[in-house]
């Protein structure tokens, strides 16, 4: 291994990877490092399916080869230590690598509630390490009864999933009236869940789980109705916290609840050591406020931007809009921006424009999603957009990174409807109904 670098970057994961792609892309000769302490990296947002349609972990690695051929050196060590003044990184094992520009990409971890047997060995907060989700693995394979607690999109993902085998009873406790609710829409999470609840997954909202039962093993699950539910497994998707331990150690700014601080050039408060992805701070695009989103594609972005920047300042961050976007079923949901809840509990004042039609023409085509809603949301004082809702079919996830660009430059509610589009009777509505343009043009005319 070598021991000197140009450029170190903790962590290996969506962040880290993009770092050393653009690192490599705009300084090409620089000496790279990736530091990981698992042995390999899973695709984090294709975890739900390795217990599903994917079928092992195995099928859920990205590949480090393409990395490796461009110059990255892979090192699989856990990072205790930072000696800023020695600009050295240091291992558990004691060895050392000294670098010129250091790169904190460190991520986060699942939010673990604080009760009794929340350790026992059958109780999993999804982590992204393939040595704990091939344990998850095989404790999914014996297994019956199965309670998923939390219903956002890592909770409803893995209770889809996991209910592929049927003859697995397979329940989905949520807190909230809702699945969903933190970043969709109420009517999406309404549907989602009638989606789960037809392939036969009990879901029950506006419930928490109380207390987990057993001795050595968790063998039941005691919800706030006093119901009991059998549990071979219990997995758990309540969230999850930025990695500020090893910043706050060697003093860079930092807080448990955003992360680590950084500037638009993704700068920590440290000379010569940026940081991006999960584990630092982020300020909504919209209103520029501190959110609390934690995407992949947010700390692949955030990583392109950290790495152009290490050597000379080439961009800014523009701040996060939050585009998410699921499948369940046979229906998707797609959410980017502000929820109606969300406007309302900031007391924004907002105006919307629905629209719903068949995103094929004709309807009649094969592949047909019939119902295909956009909604859209428009801050009344100044007619831009700050939020936009679709369900429908697979092509959710493309018509919801369109309103994703509207929200991030700003466009407003005329410019939208007025904006120029392709559609294919095969591909898309019609565009005498097309619902982006024509949710706006609705929010105009309402
Ligand atoms: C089940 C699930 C599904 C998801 N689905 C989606 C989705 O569909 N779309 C989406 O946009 N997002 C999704 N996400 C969120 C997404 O996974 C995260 O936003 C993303 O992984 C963040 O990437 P990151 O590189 O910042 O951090 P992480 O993925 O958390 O990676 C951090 C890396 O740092 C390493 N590391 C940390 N500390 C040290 C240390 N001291 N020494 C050495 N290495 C260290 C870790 O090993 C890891 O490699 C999902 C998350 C989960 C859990």
């Amino acid at each position: 291994m070598d021991k000197s670098f140009d450029v170190v970057i903790i962590g290996g994961s969506a962040a880290g990877l993009s770092t050393a792609n653009s690192v490599l892309n705009w300084y090409p000769g620089k000496k790279v490092a990736l530091i990981r302490d698992v042995p390999y990296t899973v695709v984090p947002c294709g975890i739900p399916y390795i217990y599903g349609i994917l079928g092992s972990v195995a099928q859920n690695k990205i590949p480090d080869e393409g990395f490796i051929k461009k110059g990255m050196q892979i090192i699989e060590k856990k990072v205790i230590h930072v000696d800023r003044k020695n600009k050295t990184v240091i291992f558990q094992d004691e060895s050392k690598v000294s670098y010129d520009k250091l790169v904190l990409a460190l991520g986060s971890r699942p939010n673990i509630p604080s009760m009794e047997a929340i350790t026992f060995a059958n109780v999993f907060p999804i982590k992204k390490d393939p040595v704990f989700l091939e344990d998850l693995n095989q404790a999914l394979e014996k297994s019956r009864n199965v309670v998923i607690v939390g219903g956002g999109f890592i909770g409803v993902e893995m209770a889809e999933q996991v209910r592929l085998k049927e003859d697995r009873h397979v329940t989905l406790v949520e807190s909230l009236p809702h699945c969903l609710m933190l970043s969709c829409e109420e009517e999406a999470g309404i549907l989602v869940e009638k989606e789960l609840e037809a392939m036969g997954i009990n879901v029950k909202t506006n419930t928490t789980v109380e207390a987990l039962v057993g001795k050595d093993r968790v063998e039941e699950v005691v919800l706030s109705t006093g119901e009991r539910l059998k549990a071979d497994v219990v997995i758990f998707g309540v969230g999850c916290s930025p990695n500020t331990e090893l910043a706050e150690r060697i003093g860079l700014d930092a807080d448990r609840t955003w992360g680590i601080h950084v500037d638009e050039y993704m700068r920590t408060s440290a000379e010569d050591i940026f940081a991006c992805g999960d584990c630092c701070t982020k300020i909504s695009a919209i209103y520029g406020e501190p959110v609390a989103v934690r995407l992949a594609s947010v700390a692949a972005l955030e990583g392109m931007i950290a790495g152009s920047n290490l050597y000379r300042l080439t961009r800014k961050n523009r701040g996060v809009v939050g585009s998410f976007a699921t499948k369940v079923g046979t229906i998707s949901v797609g959410s980017a921006g502000y929820t109606e809840k969300a406007c309302r509990d900031q007391r924004i004042n907002y105006y919307k424009g629905e629209m719903t039609a068949p995103d094929r023409h004709p309807g009649s085509l094969p592949g047909c999603t019939p119902q295909t809603k956009v909604k859209l949301l428009f801050d009344a004082s100044t007619d831009q957009i700050i939020g936009g809702h679709i369900i429908g079919g697979i092509q959710v996830a493309d018509m919801v990174n369109i309103l994703a660009l509207a929200i991030q430059q700003g466009i407003t509610a005329d410019a939208l409807a007025t904006v120029q589009y392709a559609t294919h009777p095969l591909l898309t509505g019609s565009p005498l109904v097309y619902q982006v343009m024509w949710a706006a043009e609705n929010a105009l005319v309402s």
